[in-house]
């Protein structure tokens, strides 16, 4: 099996599941218990969440677990337009942010709320104009994405914070990091963010746990009322193992971050040759040159996207046509490639590689060869079904 799929789920590394089992076999006592049991547990908490403030350069106190990035994005969207302290009715956001953030954004608007969603250009990059443009004294909440899902741009977040500062420094500013953290540098203080979300199954950690960072002194009511848990912020039984095992996922990926990042990149911009040299014309590359290390969406002509995937999957090679959260969605076709300006057909064919350190250039090899024959066979099929359609 050759998986490059990595930004819908990553394979849990044995550390990090070791960590987990040992949080529900042995440690399993409630945090909140106060018998030793539970001062266990509660110490494991502790320890995770020190390691992932630290990753971020945030304070522990800052840091608080969710159940993924969805629940971190909806409570910052959600919570910032419940509190009522913080002034404005508009919400700023981009075309191409993850449906974690689009989808709760519908929410407030229908709640009376403007929100302006920005637009990118060909390489998925905001437009930082139009940005500049919509910001004023009626702000209330920004939120930019770090690193596309889909295409891998990594947005100018340092530029979109001097704009704030600049137009609305009253207005509060979040990132969805989902994509980004621990595949490039994330500094909450340098990026003057209020809010941070982070999700554990995109960095080798089991799934249904995230992270959400809340810079000190930004008060927001709590998303979910009960028991208190979570500085009275995310109130629930923490999920010890979940937590143990995003801590020591953390661990590891800071370990060796940087020869990490380069290893991942030299894999996919390998990929990324062979298929420019193997493809020529027939391969648009539609991620930018200067993009995350892990992410490479590329639209084959002629082709469809769904049927590569599958052919692909024949031959035991797992790849995405987009994101797997927008394959569930109703609208056809990718709202990323749409916005960046990509023909129909362009979007029909498109095909997402997306790495793990785990991905070798032996295996691009494989990848590359068995890519050329499933094209070769799916276009020649298509050309048979839809004459008409190509050029002899
Ligand atoms: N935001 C982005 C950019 C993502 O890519 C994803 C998942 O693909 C999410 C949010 C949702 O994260 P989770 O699956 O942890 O809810």
């Amino acid at each position: 099996m050759i998986y490059l799929d990595n930004s819908s789920t990553t394979q849990v590394k044995a550390e990090v599941a070791e960590k987990t089992v040992n949080a529900m076999t042995k440690d399993f006592g409630n945090p909140s218990s106060l018998h030793r049991l539970g001062l266990n547990a509660e110490k494991i908490v502790k320890e995770s969440r020190a390691i992932i403030a630290k990753a971020v350069n945030a304070d522990p106190s800052e840091i608080y677990f969710t159940s993924c990035g969805t629940e971190s994005d909806n409570t910052v969207i959600k919570s910032v337009v419940e509190s009522g302290k913080y002034r404005g009715k508009k919400i700023i956001t981009t075309e191409v942010e993850h449906p974690a953030v689009l989808k709760p954004c519908e929410w407030a608007e229908a709640k009376g709320y403007t929100v302006i969603r920005i637009p990118v250009d060909k390489n998925c990059m905001i437009d930082l104009g139009a940005l500049e443009d919509a910001l004023d004294a009626d702000t209330l909440l920004v939120s930019v994405m770090a690193v596309n899902n889909e295409v891998g741009s990594v947005m100018p977040l340092e530029k979109v914070r001097e704009l704030i500062t600049k137009k609305a420094p009253q207005a509060l500013f979040h990132t969805d990091a989902v994509q980004a953290f621990e595949k490039t540098e994330l500094d909450v203080k340098k990026l003057g963010l209020d809010f941070l979300s982070i999700s554990g199954h995109k960095i080798h950690a089991p799934k249904g746990i995230g992270a959400l960072y809340v810079k000190k002194g930004v008060h927001v009511p709590p998303f979910m009322l009960g028991g208190g848990q979570e500085s009275q912020f995310r109130s629930g039984t923490e999920s010890v193992p979940l937590i143990a095992g995003f801590g020591e996922a953390v661990r590891l990926a800071e370990a060796d971050k940087a020869a990490r990042i380069k290893h991942i990149r030299e894999t996919r911009d390998y990929l990324k040759e062979g298929i420019i040299k193997t493809f020529g014309e027939r391969a648009q590359i539609n991620s930018p040159e200067d993009g995350v290390c892990s992410i490479l969406n590329v639209s084959f002509t002629g082709c469809r996207g769904e049927v590569l995937l599958h052919m692909l999957e024949e031959n035991g090679i797992y790849v995405s046509t987009g994101s797997a959260c927008s394959s569930n969605s109703k609208k056809k076709g990718s709202h990323v490639l749409r916005a960046m300006g990509l023909s129909d057909d362009a979007i029909e064919g498109a095909i997402r590689f997306s790495l793990s350190e785990f991905n070798t250039k032996d295996e691009m090899d494989q990848v590359l060869k068995t890519l050329k024959e499933v094209v070769d066979v799916h276009s020649a099929l298509l050309k048979l079904q839809h004459p008409g359609k190509f050029r002899a």
